[in-house]
């Protein structure tokens, strides 16, 4: 299936030309398959997972990957941790425990997923109109709540998703780097993994000794 890139102002804002998208129901038992492994590890099922899970088949798709992946050749870059980042996970294969997604909090509901083999990245986000949209349509006596789980669940792409075809503006190699890397920081003696190292005069330093960690040590003992 090939889907031919069309320009829209919208494009403007997301860095690149969006992509146009499947206007059709969505494969529902692939999907819910998904969801029902997302619930399960989240603790319920809510709008925003859902939209997490259809970015991902959608970019599947899009990229012509199958999903959820059982390898690393897919690397996602969620813009916003929580329940959006679940969905996307059980639908794509890509979680933080496999090295194959990374969390870029930019609050964002919107996640990149990256083919590693070829480069090839595709930014997924909803649109921006999107709950106004369901609150318009759902009839009177719907609760929101179930309004947005509906639409999030059976409408098109096109109506939820946003997509477009972006350029990685870092070293994906470097982020990756490679199974087994490994020194020893010269200054706190901790482990560092995935050449997050520097070398300064000849010493290993890890980023907390390098530049300053995101904590700081204390002198409190109680509660130990
Ligand atoms: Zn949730
Ligand atoms: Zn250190």
């Amino acid at each position: 299936m090939s889907h031919p890139v069309t320009s829209h102002p919208a494009a403007v804002a997301a860095g690149g030309s969006v992509l146009s998208l499947p206007q059709g129901p969505p494969d529902l038992l692939r999907l819910d398959t998904a969801l029902q492994q997302s619930a399960a590890l989240h603790g319920h099922l809510c709008p925003r997972q859902i939209l997490g899970a259809r970015s991902a088949v959608l970019a599947g798709d899009l990229l012509g990957l199958d999903f959820p992946r059982t390898d690393k050749r897919v690397l996602v870059l969620a813009e916003t941790d929580g329940c959006y980042a679940d969905g996307v996970s059980a639908a794509s294969g890509c979680w933080l425990g496999r090295r194959t997604l990374r969390l870029m909090d930019y609050g964002r509901v919107a996640a990149t997923f990256v083919d590693t083999r070829t480069g090839r990245a595709l930014r997924v986000w909803p649109r921006t109109d999107l709950r106004e949209r369901v609150r318009a349509q759902k009839p009177p006596d719907q609760k929101r709540y179930q309004a947005y789980l509906d639409a999030y669940r059976h409408w098109s792409d096109a109506e939820l998703l946003r997509a477009a075809e972006v350029e990685l503006d870092f070293d994906l190699a470097a982020l990756i780097s490679q199974a087994g890397a490994r020194e020893v920081c010269s200054h706190c003696g901790e482990e560092v993994l995935n050449e997050r190292w520097s070398v300064r005069q000849g010493r290993v330093l890890c980023p907390a000794c390098l530049g300053g960690a995101y904590y700081r040590p204390t002198s409190r003992q109680d509660n130990l």
